[in-house]
């Protein structure tokens, strides 16, 4: 962000839109030719394009009053099944449990989507497979060739969660794991990602991590301290 803000980028942050202007409108309200946006305490901003990245929402409309279940998305069952027998949904649109919140809720996120096919599939089938579950935060971006990777409950709030973090603005790195517990439940990692893998299974397998505890941060901690305490 710092190097972003370097190069002349804004950020605005904690200030939501009130509106999106086209040109009638703002020539409306300010009596001069422009379009953009206007801020929730009224600053304007000119804007040629306008993107809006602020969640999902599935459409369901298909299924409405059809006597199936539905809250955001469909829930559904281990099996993928929806609240009417042999009638299954997975993606975006199915509500399933997330392995680390333990919540139900939408994990609109393509590797959610593609296992959660298959497994649907099966059943549809006739082989009877339960959905192990998915982490349903999982990101992966590099912004100005800084590589980031985010899984898990990474804002925990509430004095059962434990945060080790290690800041290193010189080579723009940055590590926070949350516990729980003596579990893995979170995971930001920002300039070095060789971890994510064995940090994001520790986090899917809700593995206790009390035997490497003490390796947990290092840079070189990897699978081969874990296979390492099984061995021994
Ligand atoms: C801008 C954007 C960026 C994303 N980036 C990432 C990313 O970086 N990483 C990641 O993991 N995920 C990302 N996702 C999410 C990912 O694309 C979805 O999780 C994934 O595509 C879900 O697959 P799906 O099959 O459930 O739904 P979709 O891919 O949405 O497929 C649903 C299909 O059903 C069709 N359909 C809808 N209604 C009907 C109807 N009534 N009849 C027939 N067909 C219908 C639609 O046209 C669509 O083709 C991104 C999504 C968006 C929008």
């Amino acid at each position: 962000m710092r190097d972003m803000q370097a190069e002349g980028i804004r950020f605005i942050l904690g200030r939501g839109i009130k509106e999106i202007a086209s040109s009638g409108l703002w020539g409306r309200l300010f009596g001069r030719s422009g379009k953009g946006v206007i801020l929730e305490d009224g600053e304007r901003l000119k804007a040629e394009v306008v993107i809006v990245a602020t969640g999902t929402r599935p459409n369901v409309d298909l299924i409405r009053g059809t006597g199936m279940t539905v809250n955001r998305g469909i829930p559904v069952n281990d099996y993928m099944e929806t609240s009417i027998a042999d009638i299954y949904a997975a993606g975006d649109v199915a509500e399933t449990k997330d392995v680390v919140t333990g919540k139900v809720g939408l994990t609109p996120i393509w590797p959610n989507a593609a296992a959660q096919g298959r497994i649907s599939a099966y059943n549809m089938a006739g082989c009877r497979r339960p959905y192990g579950g998915m982490v349903g935060m999982q990101n992966a971006v590099e912004f100005r060739e800084i590589p980031a990777i985010a899984m898990g409950l990474t804002q925990p709030e509430g004095n059962n969660y434990e945060v080790l973090a290690d800041y290193q603005p010189d080579r723009n790195y940055y590590k926070k794991l949350v516990l729980r517990d003596n579990i893995l439940v979170g995971m930001i990692l920002v300039g070095a990602i060789h971890q994510a893998g064995v940090y994001g299974a520790l986090i899917k397998k809700r593995a206790e991590i009390s035997p490497y505890r003490h390796r947990l941060m290092r840079e070189d901690f990897s699978y081969a301290h874990i296979f390492s305490r099984l061995v021994y």
